[in-house]
């Protein structure tokens, strides 16, 4: 079967050269699409297209744009089934995991495409007499986008879209792991007539073409979601220029499990947290933190829940668990649970990697629980990134809350309780930027502000209202008549 051939899309044009293939985690010998890996030139004229677009696109109105971003949800909408299927094919997850996916990043366009009718500035009153004062909202100009592969379209679309809404142009360098989902967002973006240069999409190696956009000359700001390490380098870079940057980046989260929780939803939502789309979600559990009294029963069930997934290929049904990404995704997660073993010894459940029939031509590991993990050992501080779960005790709630804050990061958190003055004693204390109760710490919506805490995050917030701080500006105007 021939492979199918994505190009970069640049002023408008589909662009062509050397190809990199893009193949299944879960079956290597399937080649899901060849990808143009593009290069600094390449990048260079996506900026100077979206430079030239800039003007024309931030003029049109705000409902007009608004109307596009509707048809780009209207278009994926319409191709639902295939981009689920084609996002388990290209990142792994589940069917299930990856349609809802889709129908986020389709929600996405449709919540900021309302946004454009909306867009407020603000109105005050004068100190003086008949002078009339406001600021208006004005785009920051071009901006790079740059997207990891494990939510491949939801985090795309949460950058894409506010930044077109409030007349921004952009440059979208997608995760090479994982880049025919944003791919098919901007092809969305050509047919329903966006003009030439406000969508451009360079895919390629982030560290041959990284440096070119932050260093393209048109650029004003970058958006960049990933890991701590490039997350620190683009900031350094980015500060020489003084961008306006946001970066979203690792975790380490904690589900706080106190003796008086629903012992049943606290093991259901732990082991949910901790092990869907394989761990690879920022906001997974990595840290269960469990009160004395209920420690051994609860690890037992932890233990006995986990066993029961089913790991394979996402594409068939009752499959619980896909494969990791990539190798070097699979490597990480084998090697802490090396490290593990050495700390905490051999883990309860799981950490091997799978072979045999329908396991080979894949990554796939079984979930893995540790227990008895103490602060110090390096499962309770890193991000594995994968399924791996370091169960850890404590006294009560203040020595959990403790443990859970003893971490450089804090993207999300989790608490099972059914205290109403424990639980608010844990909103107020936890050092994180997303915070829930008596539910998984991952599982996000785009109607309210997205991002962490520590060194977790920098910069302003993504999704919600909070987007349309980061992707415009203001422009303050005094009239005196
Ligand atoms: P990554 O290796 O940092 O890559 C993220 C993106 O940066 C990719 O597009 C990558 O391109 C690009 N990149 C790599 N080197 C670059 C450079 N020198 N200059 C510019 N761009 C460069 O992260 P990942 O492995 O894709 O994602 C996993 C990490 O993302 C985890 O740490 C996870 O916690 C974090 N994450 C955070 C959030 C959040 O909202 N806080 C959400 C999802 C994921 P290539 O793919 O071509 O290398």
């Amino acid at each position: 079967m021939s492979v199918p051939v994505f190009r970069n899309y640049i002023n408008g044009a589909w662009v062509d050269g050397p190809g990199f293939d893009n193949r299944n985690p879960a079956n290597t010998d399937e080649v899901v699409g060849r990808f143009v890996k593009g290069s600094p030139a390449d990048v260079a004229s996506a900026a100077d297209a979206a430079q030239a677009a800039l003007p024309g696109w931030a003029a049109m109105n705000g409902p007009a744009r608004g109307a596009l971003l509707y048809r780009v949800a209207e278009i994926l909408d319409s191709r639902f089934e295939q981009l689920g299927a084609e996002m388990t094919r290209e990142e792994g997850k589940t069917l299930p995991e990856a349609k809802g996916e889709v129908r986020r990043a389709i929600n996405i366009f449709r919540y900021f495409a309302g946004e454009g009718a909306r867009l407020a500035g603000v109105l005050a009153p004068s100190e003086r007499d008949r002078v009339h004062m406001f600021a208006v909202r004005k785009p920051v100009g071009v901006i790079g986008l740059i997207t990891p592969w494990n939510f491949p379209s939801a985090i795309p679309a949460w950058k894409m879209a506010p930044a077109l809404i409030c007349g921004n142009t952009i440059v979208v360098k997608p995760a090479s792991a994982a880049p025919l989902s944003s791919w098919r967002i901007v092809e969305a973006c050509h047919e329903a007539g966006f003009p030439k240069g406000v969508v451009n999409y360079v895919a390629g190696s982030g560290g041959a073409i990284g440096s070119a956009l932050v260093n393209a000359r048109p650029v004003r700001a970058i958006s960049f979601t990933g890991s701590c390490q490039v997350g620190n380098h683009l900031h350094a870079e980015a500060s020489k220029r003084r961008l306006r940057i946001q970066l979203e980046m690792g975790g380490k989260n904690p589900t706080i499990v106190l003796a008086d929780a629903d012992f049943n939803q606290a093991v259901e939502n732990t082991v949910n947290g901790a092990f869907f789309s394989t761990g690879q979600k920022c906001t997974a559990t990595s840290r269960a933190i469990v009160e004395e009294s209920i420690y051994d029963r609860f690890v037992e069930a932890v233990v006995e829940r986990t066993r029961k997934l089913k790991v394979g290929d996402g594409m068939q049904p009752g499959i619980d668990i896909g494969p990791c990404v990539d190798q070097g995704q699979l490597d990480t997660v084998l090697h802490y649970v090396e490290v593990g073993k050495k700390e905490a010894g051999e883990p309860l459940c799981g950490g091997r990697r799978l072979t045999g029939a329908g396991y080979d031509k894949g990554y796939f590991v079984e979930p893995a629980v540790f227990a008895g993990v103490t602060q110090d050992m390096v499962i309770a501080r890193e991000e594995v990134f994968g399924p791996v779960l370091a169960i850890m005790r404590a006294r009560d709630l203040k020595h959990a809350l403790e443990i859970a804050n003893a971490s450089e990061f804090g993207l999300s958190a989790s608490l099972h309780t059914t205290n109403l003055s424990r639980m608010y004693e844990y909103i107020y204390g936890i050092e994180a930027g997303l915070v829930t109760v008596n539910l998984p710490s991952a599982g996000v919506e785009y109607q309210l502000p997205f991002g962490g805490t520590k060194d977790s995050s920098f910069g302003p917030k993504e999704q919600g209202p909070a987007a349309m701080e980061f992707y415009s500006d203001y422009k303050t105007v005094y009239v005196k008549y």
